[in-house]
């Protein structure tokens, strides 16, 4: 029935998995994206990367429907170009769907990270069978994607549904994007990671001092342990991403919000009180029918969606 290839390109990972139209992974694997080597290594590398995971499933290129790649944003769905991502520190416009379609000979499309984790698990994961749902991944960075009376909001470029990037707190911390105060400054792993950092600069104690790299794992960790600083950050992480999460539950009425990504792994630690803080904000009936799960395919997620978008678009293609 086919197999399609979903490749991941993220500012910390990059991942491939060869997926079936079912959403079964037959071989996955990822490396780390050392971004700072510039595009045309790291895509070299990704296609060295597909070309391991396609022999683990016994398969070649030549065996492919198509490819499906997710990158972080900004980028083009319509040219699968995309154009100087933050998270990709000095890559400028990138022809990512053509350089990997060029060197695997595949007809290649290329989606939003979060809009295509969105799509895995709307279709294959927390998401099946609901009709309106918000899904957030929290990593590197803050991606979102929506979908509503079952279809996927895209926007004219495939740019819409950033939801890491709405204000949050007016003439806030700088962000990736270029403006201040997005939900994303604040919430990121790198975000947490950096408002533990600036607190202990500041003279405040912590057992986190003692670490050389603080990251967001970390103060989930000092944070469980009673570490009243770590406690006090993760606070106010739960209170603002509970905040910026009655507001979408306002715009959107989702039945469902998916919480994903690495900083999510926390589990309760984070699910409980931004649920508890988001229906508490949000208004009625909304506020009372929405439920927030963890999503099911972890680190999976973009490369079953990355897939499902290939799938659908060569269908379309015919
Ligand atoms: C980008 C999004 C992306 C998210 C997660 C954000 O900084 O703007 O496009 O989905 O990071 O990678
Ligand atoms: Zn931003």
């Amino acid at each position: 029935d086919g197999v399609v290839l979903g490749l991941d390109v993220g500012g910390t990972k990059l991942a491939a998995g060869v997926v079936s139209r079912d959403g079964r992974v037959r071989a996955f694997t990822t490396v780390p994206t050392d971004a700072a080597d510039g595009p045309v290594k790291v895509i070299a590398r990704l296609c060295t990367l597909a070309r391991e995971v396609l022999a683990v499933a016994g398969l070649s290129p030549a065996d492919l429907t198509a490819v499906g790649i997710c990158c972080c944003g900004p980028l083009d769905a319509r040219t699968g170009m995309v154009h100087d991502p933050p998270n990709l520190p000095g890559w400028g416009d990138v022809p990512l769907a053509d350089l990997v379609a060029a060197d695997l000979g595949v007809r290649t499309w290329v989606e939003n990270d979060a809009t295509a984790a969105t799509v895995g698990e709307w279709r294959h994961g927390a998401g099946r069978g609901v009709r309106d749902l918000v899904y957030f991944t929290i990593s590197t960075g803050v991606g979102g994607g929506v979908v509503i009376d079952g279809r996927v909001l895209r926007g004219g470029s495939g740019n819409g549904g950033e939801l890491g990037h709405t204000l949050l707190v007016a003439d806030g911390r700088p962000c990736g994007c270029g403006a201040r105060g997005c939900l994303e400054a604040y919430v990121s792993g790198t975000a947490i990671a950096a408002r533990a950092r600036e607190r202990i600069e500041d003279g405040g104690g912590s057992t986190l001092a003692a670490l050389t790299d603080i990251g967001a794992a970390d103060v989930a960790r000092a944070a469980r342990a009673g570490d009243p600083l770590a406690s006090a950050v993760w606070q106010e992480t739960t209170d603002l991403l509970g905040g910026a999460l009655a507001g979408y539950v306002n715009l959107f009425e989702p039945r469902l919000v998916v919480l994903g990504g690495g900083v999510a792994r926390s589990g309760d630690q984070l699910l409980v009180p931004v649920r508890d803080r988001a229906r508490a904000l949000a208004m009625r009936p909304a506020a009372d029918v929405v439920d927030v799960r963890p999503a099911q395919l972890a680190e999976k997620a973009g490369v079953v969606g990355a897939a499902a978008v290939a799938f659908e678009r060569a269908a379309d293609e015919g």
